[in-house]
C-alpha cells in the first residue's frame, strides 16, 4: 500500500453541527497551508451527510484534500441522540475500541503528525496516546469558558456557592459576573454524567501537546494573558469559513445537517441595507412554543424584516402553516426557513442584527461579519458567551429572561431597537466594526492568530514522523 508523505493530520469529532463546523473550517485553513486532513466522525454523521449536496458520504476522499472517515458511537443511526445520558454512556463504552480500529486502518496509509480532538470526545485522548500519536485539543468555545472550566476543575480559584445564581464570581481576566452566567455544566443542577464528562477532559490534558482555541487573542486579551502563567493556550481564530475573511475556499466540502434554503439570499437581496433581523438558535435547541409565540408577536409589532430559522424538529415542523398565521403585511416582512447558509446570511448587507442562542460558532461568525447580537442563551457555554457579548465585547445586548428561560415580546422589541436605533445602536455598531477589523487583522501576517497557527504547523513539520 502506498504511503502518503505529506504532513497529515487526523481530526476526531462527534457529528453535531456545532462540533464538526469548526473542525472543517480549521481543516480548510490547514489545507491552504499544505497540510493533508482526515476528519473522523461518528456513523450517524454519514447518514445525515448523505442528504447534503457537497459531501461524499463514502469513506473515501471527498476531494484530493479532505478525507472523511467514520466510526460507530455504538448506537443505531435512528437512535435519538438528544438523549444525552445514553449517548455519553454508550460512546464512552464503545467509542474507544471503534475509534482505535479506525486509527489502525487509517495509519496503514497515512502517517499522522497529530490528531486534533474537540472537547466533546475526551475519551479519544487516551486512544490517541495508545497509538503513540501527538494530540492537540481544538477548544471550540470562548477562551473565557476554557479558563473558567480550567480554574474550576483544577481547583485553581475559589468559586462562590454555585447553588445561588445571584452570587458573584471573581476570576482573573474577567469582570465580576453572576453564578447564573457560569457555563452550566459546572452547576450542581447539571446531571452528574455531564459534569463528569467535562471533568474527564481536564483530567486528560497532560496527554495533550497543544491547546488551540477557535477564538482570537484581541477579543479576550485579559483572559488569555491570565492563562499564560497556568497553562499553555493558543487562540488561532477566528475559525470561520475562509470566505468570511475574504479568502478563496480551497475546498467546497460542507456538512450541513439539513438542506440549505438558498432562496433566502434572493429574499435578502430585495431588502434595504441594515433592515433585517436574523433569528436562529443553532442546530440543537428546540424552540419552545412560548418562545415562538413571543418572537412572532415581536415580529408583528416591529417595523423590521425578519429571517427566521426554525430547523426540523422545532415545535412547529410545518413552517408553512405557521407563516400562514401572519397577516399579509407581516408575511411581506418575515421569511421562515428550515436551515440557511448562515455565514452568507450574516455577510449580507441587509442584515442589521442577529437574535442568537450564543452558540460559539454563531457568535464568532457574527463577530467576523460585524453583525450586532441580541443574546438569548440557554445552556452550557451560552450564558457565559451572552455575558461576554454584553459586558466584554459590547457588540450586542442580552434579553431579560425569566426563570423559564423565556423573554417577553416587549423585551425582544426593546433589544431590537437597542441594536438598530439611537445612540446605543451607534455604540454597538462601532464595537461590532472594531471587532470585525481585529478579526481580519489577527489572521494576517504578523497577527497573533497567524503566528500561533504558523507555530503549530512548524511543530507538525518538525515532528513529522519518519516512515519506517
Ligand atoms: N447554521 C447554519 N444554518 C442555519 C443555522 C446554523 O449553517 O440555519 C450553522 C452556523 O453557521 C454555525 C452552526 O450551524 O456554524 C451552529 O453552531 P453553534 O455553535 O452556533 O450552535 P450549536 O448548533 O452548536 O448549538
Amino acid at each position: 500500500m502506498s504511503v502518503d508523505e505529506r504532513v497529515n493530520v487526523l481530526m476526531v469529532t462527534m457529528a453535531f453541527q456545532g462540533h464538526i463546523n469548526p473542525m472543517l473550517k480549521l481543516a480548510k485553513h490547514l489545507i491552504s497551508k499544505g497540510v493533508h486532513v482526515t476528519i473522523a466522525t461518528t456513523e450517524d454523521g454519514r447518514y445525515r451527510m448523505l442528504n447534503t449536496a457537497n459531501t461524499n458520504p463514502n469513506n473515501s476522499d471527498v476531494n484530493s484534500q479532505i478525507k472523511l472517515a467514520f466510526f460507530s458511537d455504538g448506537l443505531t443511526p435512528e437512535f435519538d441522540r438528544s438523549d444525552g445520558e445514553s449517548l455519553v454512556n454508550t460512546i464512552r463504552e464503545k467509542g474507544p475500541k471503534n475509534l482505535s480500529t479506525l486509527i489502525t486502518d487509517l495509519t496503514q496509509v497515512h502517517n499522522y503528525s497529530c490528531v486534533i480532538v474537540n472537547p466533546f470526545v475526551p475519551w479519544a485522548i487516551d486512544v490517541i496516546a495508545e497509538h503513540g500519536i501527538p494530540c492537540a485539543l481544538l477548544w471550540i468555545q470562548a477562551s473565557s469558558v476554557y479558563s473558567i472550566y480550567y480554574r474550576f476543575f483544577k481547583n485553581i480559584d475559589q468559586f462562590p456557592n454555585l447553588e445561588d445564581p445571584n452570587e458573584i464570581v471573581r476570576l482573573p481576566g474577567l469582570p465580576p459576573f453572576e453564578v447564573r452566567d457560569v457555563p452550566t455544566l459546572i452547576l450542581p443542577s447539571t446531571p452528574f454524567y455531564f459534569r463528569e464528562f467535562t471533568r474527564e477532559l481536564y483530567n486528560a490534558l497532560d496527554k495533550v501537546k497543544w491547546v488551540l482555541g477557535t477564538s482570537f487573542y484581541e477579543i479576550e486579551e485579559e483572559v488569555v494573558d491570565s492563562l499564560a502563567s497556568i497553562t499553555p493556550f493558543y487562540p488561532i481564530g477566528p475559525v470561520v469559513s475562509p470566505f468570511l475573511l475574504g479568502e478563496k475556499e480551497e475546498s467546497d466540502v460542507s456538512v450541513d445537517m439539513w438542506s440549505v434554503e438558498d432562496s433566502c439570499m434572493e429574499w435578502l437581496d430585495n431588502k434595504p441595507p441594515s433592515s433585517v433581523i436574523y433569528v436562529s438558535f443553532g442546530s440543537m435547541l428546540v424552540t419552545s412554543q412560548t418562545q415562538m409565540d413571543n418572537i412572532a408577536t415581536a415580529m408583528r409589532n416591529s417595523n423590521k424584516s425578519f429571517l427566521w430559522v426554525l430547523k426540523p424538529g422545532s415545535n412547529k415542523d410545518n413552517v408553512a402553516e405557521f407563516s400562514n398565521g401572519f397577516s399579509e403585511e407581516t408575511k411581506e416582512r418575515v421569511l421562515v426557513v428550515k436551515w440557511c447558509p448562515q455565514e452568507k446570511v450574516l455577510m449580507h448587507s441587509s442584515v442589521a442584527g442577529f437574535i442568537s442562542h450564543c452558540g460559539w460558532n454563531s457568535t464568532l461568525e457574527a463577530v467576523v461579519a460585524g453583525v450586532p447580537l441580541i443574546a438569548w442563551p440557554s445552556w452550557t457555554d451560552q450564558p457565559t458567551t451572552a455575558m461576554l457579548i454584553e459586558n466584554v465585547f459590547r457588540n450586542g445586548v442580552r434579553l431579560r429572561c425569566g426563570e423559564d428561560g423565556n423573554a417577553s415580546a416587549e423585551d425582544i422589541e426593546r433589544c431590537i431597537r437597542c441594536v438598530t436605533e439611537g445612540p446605543s445602536a451607534e455604540e454597538i455598531k462601532k464595537r461590532a466594526r472594531e471587532m470585525k477589523e481585529a478579526a481580519w487583522k489577527t489572521l494576517q501576517d504578523g497577527g497573533t492568530s497567524s503566528k500561533n497557527i504558523s507555530q503549530f504547523i512548524s511543530d507538525l513539520i518538525a515532528g513529522k514522523p519518519d516512515r519506517a
